[in-house]
């Protein structure tokens, strides 16, 4: 199996995405994270652009890397310098890293009218940019910056910005698509240009503006690029970069590519989510292989052929990439996926059965009036069970009281709610402040619940919050739809709510969240 060397440069080029800031703790985790996932290159930053980054590299400089080696990315000499004095170089080497990542120009067009200097000047540029840090002894990964379309105005003169690269001793071409426009054909024609006249290895780094980059990125591998740089989750300037998240995918399932570490590709989604989580952006749900809907099932017709041969509507298996699959529950959903969910509770249930057809009238009748399931599989859960017999109230709400009180323009607002519940008869009544009213009904019912469920209670988590308004026909009061996540820890679910008050759709989320969290911990 031929080897794809994997450069990542999520904390890089990914972190010049809009929204995406990373601390320098932020970048030592995910460096360690993508170390243990066996990424060949961890490209951390631009010592000397960024103040940031000389920090990241000196802290990092006591990292224990297993896998990974750490990758310092800058530019060719200034005209003004030699490259030995040029105070950017000078940074490179000195952030300590065995490999240095150095872009240069290769469209004539960018070195006349933006860099300002000869076709000329720029190859010696790049020639003693990379002979010096070659004479350091670094590995020099040298970036064609706009190579593709340098290469489509003027072949010969981006193929000697290469030539003043491999002259100087380059370890590897990088090829760049860095506006992100080139058509699939190109870069794989250009790709088997570049590997026809150079012994050097040559990789790709494409940005995804034409919504091309992993289909650009595959082709420069089938056309002979041995080398692939991208980001988790496609972070980048504009549109992003390759994701590596797809790339990864494909080369090792679908291509027989060796990349990462041996059975680490089975870790693709938890990585993903990783990534995200410390760059505190919501998950793409759609993205593919990871995303939350990569291997969701809705359609009656599809949930029914799956249920007989999972290939039928799934191009690979999603614990490969370690996603799960999940059967959607709507009305449009039919039968099966009541009997997928009835399976998963250790229930065998026939598609015709009372119950199912009980569940499905439930289901019906509650997304006519604004509930949503897809995104609540918790609350589905709970339907099915009381459909079943097999619900246990937990306890019963007696009834509560939210006060929101804001004492002066400057003052915070002081939320306060009161609730009383009963559980086998036995009443509590408590009174809690909150920042907000769900969180003021969420202490206070942890707190009516805690001499019950005390134990249990203290692992359950809220982690997230959602509020939409829901169009409604006209002639109706606006509704909301709030849907609570919690976690456990061990696993996390998501409960949902609908009413026109946004407190009671809000209780009633709640409600369900804990009761679904505290039956998972305490099934008799
Ligand atoms: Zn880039």
């Amino acid at each position: 199996m031929a080897k794809i060397v994997i450069f990542d440069t999520t904390l890089r080029d990914g972190a010049q995405g809009e929204g995406i800031s990373f601390s320098v703790e932020d970048k030592l985790k995910i460096v360690k994270r993508l170390d243990d996932f066996g990424v060949d290159y961890v490209e951390g930053g631009w010592p000397g652009a960024y103040p940031k980054d000389i920090e990241f590299f000196r802290q990092a400089r006591s990292l224990k890397l297993d896998h990974a080696k750490l990758v310092s990315f800058g530019c060719t000499r200034r005209p003004k310098y030699a490259a030995a004095n040029d105070p950017l170089i000078k940074n490179l080497a000195e952030s300590g890293t065995p490999v240095v990542a150095l872009f240069g120009k290769s469209w004539d067009f960018h070195v006349t009218d933006a860099l300002r200097v000869s076709l000329d000047q720029n190859l010696e540029m790049i020639y003693d940019s990379v002979n010096y840090l070659k004479t350091l002894g670094r590995e020099v990964i040298f970036d064609a910056e706009h190579f593709f379309d340098g290469y489509k105005a003027n072949p010969e003169y981006a193929m000697k910005s290469l030539q003043a690269a491999t002259d100087a001793g380059a370890d590897v071409l990088a090829l760049c698509d860095t506006n992100g426009g080139s058509l699939t054909t190109e870069v794989g024609d250009i790709t088997s240009a570049v590997r026809a006249r150079f012994k050097v290895p040559v990789g790709a780094h494409i940005h995804n503006d034409s919504g091309l980059a992993t289909a650009n990125t595959i082709i420069a591998v089938e056309r002979g690029a041995t080398h692939v740089q991208g980001t988790i989750n496609g972070y980048g300037e504009r549109c992003g970069n390759a994701n590596l998240c797809s790339i990864i995918a494909i080369l090792i399932l679908k291509l027989g590519y060796e990349c990462l570490l041996p059975g680490k590709v089975s870790e693709l989604t938890e990585v993903s989510k990783f990534v995200d989580e410390i760059a505190n952006r919501s998950p793409n749900e759609q993205q593919p292989f990871v995303g939350r809907c990569a291997f969701a099932h809705k359609a009656g017709v599809h949930v029914d052929a799956m249920t007989k041969h999972p290939r039928t509507y799934e191009h690979v298996s999603p614990d490969t990439v370690g996603n799960d699959r999940r059967f959607l529950v709507s009305e449009m959903s039919g039968g099966s996926t009541v009997v997928q969910k009835a399976k998963k509770l250790g229930l065998d249930l026939g598609k015709s059965s009372p119950e199912v057809k009980e569940t499905l009238d439930e289901i019906a009748h509650m997304e006519h009036n604004g509930y949503s399931f897809e995104g609540a599989e918790a609350s589905f859960e709970l339907i099915l069970k009381k459909s079943l017999g097999m619900s246990r109230k937990l306890f019963d709400l007696k009834g509560f009281r939210v006060i929101i009180e804001k004492r002066g323009p400057n003052e915070d607002p002081i939320t306060e709610a009161t609730l009383k519940i009963s559980v086998d008869g036995q009443e509590a009544f408590t009174v809690a402040e909150g920042d907000g009213p769900v969180h003021a009904l969420d202490n206070a019912l942890r707190l009516a619940l805690k001499q019950f469920y005390g134990k249990e209670l203290s692992k359950i988590k809220l982690t997230d919050f959602k509020v939409r308004v829901i169009n409604t026909r006209a002639g109706t009061a606006a509704k909301v739809r709030t849907v609570i996540e919690s976690t456990d820890h061990a696993d996390s679910w998501s409960t949902v709510g609908v009413s026109e008050n946004i407190i009671e759709a809000s209780w009633s989320a709640l409600a369900d969240s804990v009761e679904y969290g505290l039956l998972r911990n305490h099934p008799e």
